[in-house]
């Protein structure tokens, strides 16, 4: 049967192209479960064709000024900032977060994408002292080559965005394979560099399964780096298949993060932090809090505003300004999330939800109440990633026993204290194990300028965004001018 919706193609040497014979996929609105968008579900041979691509523009890409980079990125950003309303509504269709976080998504990707445009006019090298006379050290920044940018559907531009902005300044050639279940998005991301001029081969896009051509990318040894966001186990595939070709991969992975909330607290300001931290996206954040860990002084009183608090909170129509919860964002992640759901039911307390939602427009779509477990500190679902509307409530003595409850978990992507003792709060800053630490707000609201990632089982150690990005997609090289006019040994000649 024909598709009811409008087909996409691969986007390969700068011209979008269906390949002969091609298998499509659909994507779904998760609040309607209606299709949306036809793309192809690329085969090895088209990664083969989007990295020839890629590795032939390199050359004259990596040889255009960054400055001149930059203006291209400029053009993209004022593109998506022309057409923000319409992306960020596709956003919310595909991926299922309400308008205003879908508009905010695009508005990250606009942020992201203008400031690494300055970075063309940055991307500095240092220049350190020579043991030697009439020597001159310095280093530079030179581009990787062909990058390939592996992405989630939980940030379906920002982080597309996130990697190509950074990628593509710092001069290297790229190919995208996004979440398939976002796959509009990224076109939509893909389309504004096309129509900024970027030039064929630089920018490439496949579709398809992450487990045949995403691993066909990572495993391609004309790929030089592997930029990856995801889930633990993709990312530790990637991961090992990337280190058989010796070549650099990036993996920005899960999260488990915790707010602890102290009996000095400023109360209401928490509340709004914690919900929206738990329950914005549906949960699925990368960085959403997933356990709140409270203070047994203040335990029954915040529970209690909690629950208060939830009674106003709508969950709905995620086009609809006034809701505060969508769906999640796929029948996997329903059922992925349920499953959960039936584990804590075993293991800990219900105190709110703890069910899929029926009637009406929950009927369409995959809609599941706000949840709350209380639990002790090491049940699953204190401890495993959900990835959903799933917040675990601890109850801890004092701060020791706060912070040993908030680092003892496998990952440490974010984390927050409210408090209004200050030495408390530069304690935690201290002591959580964590890649970014909120103080007195909760565990989301990323800032492009300022380096993302984590810890432990979050990532390998890099980050993305700010001037770490620009780490992350470039090799150093270091240059030693001798000006001395004759052979000067390091470490030989002395004075
Ligand atoms: P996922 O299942 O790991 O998929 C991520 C991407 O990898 C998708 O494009 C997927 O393709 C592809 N993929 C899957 N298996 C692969 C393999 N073996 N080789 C190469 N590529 C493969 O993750 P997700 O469900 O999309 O996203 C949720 C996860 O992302 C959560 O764990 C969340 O915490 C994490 N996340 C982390 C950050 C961060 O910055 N730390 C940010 C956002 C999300 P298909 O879509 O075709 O399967």
């Amino acid at each position: 049967m024909a598709s009811q919706v409008e087909e996409f193609g691969l986007f390969i040497d700068g011209k979008w192209g269906t390949p002969t014979g091609a298998k499509r996929f659909e994507t779904i609105n998760p609040a309607t479960r209606e299709p949306i968008a036809s793309f192809v579900a690329a085969t090895v041979a088209d990664v083969d064709r989007a990295v020839a691509a890629a590795q032939a523009a390199f050359p004259a890409w990596r040889s255009t000024p960054a400055p001149k980079r930059g203006d291209l990125l400029l053009t993209a950003a004022r593109l998506l900032k022309e057409r923000k309303a319409q992306v960020g509504r596709i956003v919310t269709r595909e991926m299922g977060k309400v308008i205003g976080e879908g508009l905010g998504d695009v508005q990250e990707s606009i942020d992201f994408i203008e400031y690494m445009a300055g970075e063309g006019r940055r991307m500095f090298g240092e220049t350190v002292p020579s043991e030697l006379r009439r020597k001159f050290c310095l280093t530079v920044r030179q581009p990787k080559g062909v990058i390939a940018c592996i992405t989630p559907w939980n940030f379906p531009t920002a982080i597309p965005n996130w990697k190509i902005a950074a990628a593509l300044i710092s001069g290297n050639t790229v190919v995208l394979k996004p979440a398939s279940n976002t796959a509009l998005c990224a076109r939509e991301v893909i389309r504004v560099y096309e129509e900024a001029g970027v030039p064929p081969g630089v920018l490439n896009f496949v579709t398809g399964s992450g487990a045949v051509i995403g691993k066909a990318l990572v495993e391609d040894p004309r790929v030089r780096a592997v930029s990856f966001t995801g889930g633990v186990d993709a990312g530790r595939d990637v991961y090992v298949r990337g280190a058989q070709g010796l070549k650099m991969v990036h993996l920005e992975l899960g999260g488990k993060n915790p707010v602890i909330l102290m009996e000095d607290a400023d109360l209401p300001l928490a509340l709004e932090g914690v919900l929206f931290g738990a329950f914005g996206t549906s949960g699925q954040r990368c960085t959403a809090t997933s356990r709140l860990i409270l203070h047994e002084k203040v335990y029954d009183e915040f529970l209690g505003m909690l629950t208060d608090r939830l009674d106003r909170f709508t969950v709905g129509d995620p086009l609809d300004p006034k809701t505060g919860m969508g769906p999640v964002a796929s029948a996997d992640q329903e059922k992925k999330i349920l499953e959960y759901i039936e584990v804590g039911k075993k293991e800990a307390k219900l105190h709110r939800g703890g069910e899929k939602l029926t009637g009406g427009v929950y009927d369409r779509g995959y809609f599941l109440a706000p949840t709350i477990f209380e639990t002790q500190h090491g049940t699953r679902i204190s401890q495993e990633e959900i990835f959903g509307p799933v917040l675990s409530v601890i109850r801890v003595k004092d701060y020791d026993d706060g912070v040993r409850v908030a680092n003892d978990v496998a990952y440490g992507l974010s984390s927050s204290i409210y408090t209004r003792d200050v030495n408390r709060a530069f304690r935690a800053i201290e002591d959580l194990e964590a890649g970014i630490t909120y103080i007195n707000a909760p565990t989301i609201g990323a800032e492009v300028q300022l380096p993302f990632g984590g810890v432990k089982n979050t990532g390998n150690g890099g980050r993305e965004a700010g001037t770490a990005a620009i780490e992350e997609f470039t090799e150093v090289k270091t240059v030693f001018v001798d000006f001395s006019a004759k052979l000067q040994k390091a470490q030989i000649d002395a004075e």
